[in-house]
């Protein structure tokens, strides 16, 4: 009862990459690149399971971005020539690659990673892909000239690695639409069905993170835009209960989303958000321990997953450290609390 997981990124070493960056440069190149990432991934694997966390990711360490990590192994886009474009509904810019022609993948995208994740602890793991509408939401179109068409060729895709990552031995295969929320009428016309699309077949369980966005300042100011309830996410449970998806992240500690709203997810486990990675203070085990309380007001007990608001990846390395503790120290005051 209340296993504890990460959304999905992890801030990256500073011999890695940049620190304190959501794109950050790499600091290697070549073969010692290769090394350094899978080094930073065995790193975190030690720090997620001495924290005591129940479900064990890679930390997202050997990808740039979590969407353009899946990118580059992607034939039919040019990164060569990108473009300045307004991306989730103009709220930033970003420098975005090309569709310039059919789609298909180059060969596998995360198998080091996986493996490695696989041979390295003996927990339920999880892998994260960015999702078929975040990534039409993250490049720029010159061959499809449809949004829907275009996402259902990434779906395609996007279900090949999936597959594979399950065949690597991937207990959870967890999909990011942080576009969801940003285009909620679109997400439940056509945004979960790209989804299930990108999860058919798969012999793990499934998963998909919709959160408000990291901590950076693009986002923090969005929010301040939404109103004192952030009800984005009453039009998207709603199919996500229909669909096949097994599991729902959620943005719940400091966020104004009514709680009630995960009543909604009927069938689905529910990954309550109970960490705020857009703060640097640290949670005590007693707040995060309330927060699963509150969540319980809505979620059946065994369908209830502790979770971070979303990934850590601009954190500082203490802080992330922290916040990982108290998550799994707070599961374990709320497992007391309720009688596990
Ligand atoms: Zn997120």
């Amino acid at each position: 009862m209340f296993d504890t997981a990460i959304a999905g990124s992890l801030p990256k070493p500073g011999w890695l990459a940049e620190p304190g960056k959501l794109w950050p440069a790499w600091q290697a190149s070549g073969d010692a690149l290769a090394q350094a990432k899978l080094d930073a991934t065995l790193l975190w694997i030690k720090q997620q399971e001495d924290a005591g966390l129940d479900v064990i990711g890679d930390g997202e360490q050997a990808r740039q971005h979590f969407v353009h990590g899946f990118l580059e192994q992607v034939a039919g886009i040019d990164f060569a020539h990108k473009v300045e474009m307004g991306i989730r509904n103009n709220r930033y810019k970003a420098m975005v690659p090309q569709v310039v022609g059919p789609l298909t993948l180059k060969g596998r995208v995360h198998a080091a990673e996986a493996r490695l994740l696989r041979a390295h602890t003996r927990r339920k793991t999880k892998f994260t892909l960015p999702g078929p509408m975040t990534i039409v939401d993250t490049v720029a179109d010159r061959f499809y000239g449809n949004r829907v068409t275009m996402a259902f060729a990434f779906a395609e895709l996007l279900n090949q690695e999936a597959r594979a990552l399950a065949d690597d031995g991937i207990d959870i295969v967890q999909f990011d639409e942080p576009a969801f929320n940003v285009y909620p009428d679109e997400a439940a016309d056509w945004g979960v069905r790209a989804l299930e699309h990108a999860a058919q077949g798969l012999r793990c369980k499934t998963a998909v993170h919709i959160c408000y966005g990291y901590g950076i300042s693009a986002n923090i100011e969005w929010k301040k835009t939404l109103g004192p309830q952030w009800r984005q996410y009453e039009r998207i449970f709603p199919a996500l209960a229909a669909s096949s998806i097994d599991q729902v992240s959620l943005e719940c500690i400091h966020s104004q989303v009514p709680p009630e709203l995960m009543a909604l997810l009927t069938d689905t486990d529910v990954m309550v958000g109970v960490i705020d990675v857009a703060s640097e203070v640290v949670e005590t085990p007693e707040e995060v321990a309330d927060t699963i309380g509150r969540a319980l007001q809505h979620v059946p007990r065994h369908r209830l997953i502790a979770c971070t608001n979303c990934g850590m990846a601009p954190m500082a390395r203490p802080i992330a450290e922290a916040k990982l503790q108290a998550l799994a120290l707070g599961a374990a005051l709320a497992r007391q609390r309720h009688g596990a």
